[in-house]
């Protein structure tokens, strides 16, 4: 049987660039998204001997290309692997953060990735397989390290992971969330934060291989840096054991007038 085809945005470079290499090695044809044309035809033409590769240039943050791209994952029956993995960091703290800079930030980190997953799901669903890879960040569970936007958003993609891997996961797809920490990529640079100690940071390809053995092995949540997976554990029941406790008639006791 022929592998799926897989549309994989933010391919130009970094980790994207990265699944790329790694599911034309697993034979699959790639649909590549970027906004950088010149940076995805070189990565085409290197995987061109493996795998047909196409390339779609878009700006995720801008309407029609946003929607070219829903366009070709509604349409492409071939396309059922979706890599939602375009996304930027924001430098600096939240007042001094533009008004624009922090609606590029949403509008590439949340609206684009939702968008992309709501075109494809329904024609996923209908065939019942497929995949969808949204990637989060360590970041979006860690409000202390005083990157608040840029957490947010990937807290939105986490909860998003988990609801779609709850809805559609029973009619056959799919749906992980992939959260690197510090991985050695353009996106330090690309936030203004140039001074960041790449050596200090995962290796892009230890990150992808490792996001990998998660998505072979039907992972929901993937932490590639977290040695200790029981902790993910605890801190997930912990959150499921609150969730039977929320709707009640009567206010908790801590809250009783003083
Ligand atoms: P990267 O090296 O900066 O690559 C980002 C990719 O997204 C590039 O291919 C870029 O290509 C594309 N992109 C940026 N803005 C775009 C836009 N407006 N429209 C379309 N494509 C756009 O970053 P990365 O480290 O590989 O990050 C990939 C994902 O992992 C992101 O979602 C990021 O938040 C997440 N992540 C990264 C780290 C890390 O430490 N690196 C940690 C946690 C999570 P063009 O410039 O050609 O458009």
């Amino acid at each position: 049987m022929t592998p799926p085809t897989v549309l994989i945005t933010g391919a130009s470079t970094g980790i994207g660039a990265t699944y790329a290499d790694r599911f034309a090695r697993r034979g699959h044809d790639l649909v590549l998204v970027a906004r950088d044309t010149a940076r995805l035809e070189a990565l085409a033409a290197q995987l061109a001997a493996e795998v047909a590769v196409d390339i779609l240039t878009a700006d995720l943050t801008r309407e029609a290309d946003i929607a070219a791209v829903e366009a070709r994952l509604r349409d492409d029956a071939k396309i059922e692997i979706l890599i939602n993995n375009a996304g930027a960091g924001l430098g600096g703290s939240f007042v001094d953060q533009s008004a624009e800079a922090v609606r590029g930030n949403v509008a590439l980190n949340t609206t684009a990735v939702v968008r992309l997953a709501h075109a494809i799901a329904p024609r996923l669903v209908a065939a019942g397989t497929g995949s969808i890879v949204n990637l989060g960040s360590v970041v979006g569970l860690a409000p202390e390290f005083g990157m608040s936007v840029y957490g947010a958003t990937k807290a939105f993609v986490l909860f998003l992971s988990q609801g779609l891997a709850l809805e559609l996961g029973p009619k056959g797809v799919y749906v992980q969330a992939v959260l690197p920490a510090a991985t050695g990529t353009e996106l330090w640079g690309r936030a203004g934060m140039v001074g960041a100690d790449l050596s200090g940071m995962m290796d892009v390809n230890e990150l992808v291989d490792a996001a990998l053995v998660g998505f072979d092995r039907r992972e929901g949540v993937t932490i590639p840096t977290l040695h200790e997976g029981e902790l993910w554990d605890a801190f997930d029941d912990a959150r499921k054991a609150m969730v039977p406790r929320f709707a009640q008639l009567l206010r908790a006791d801590r809250y009783a007038a003083a």
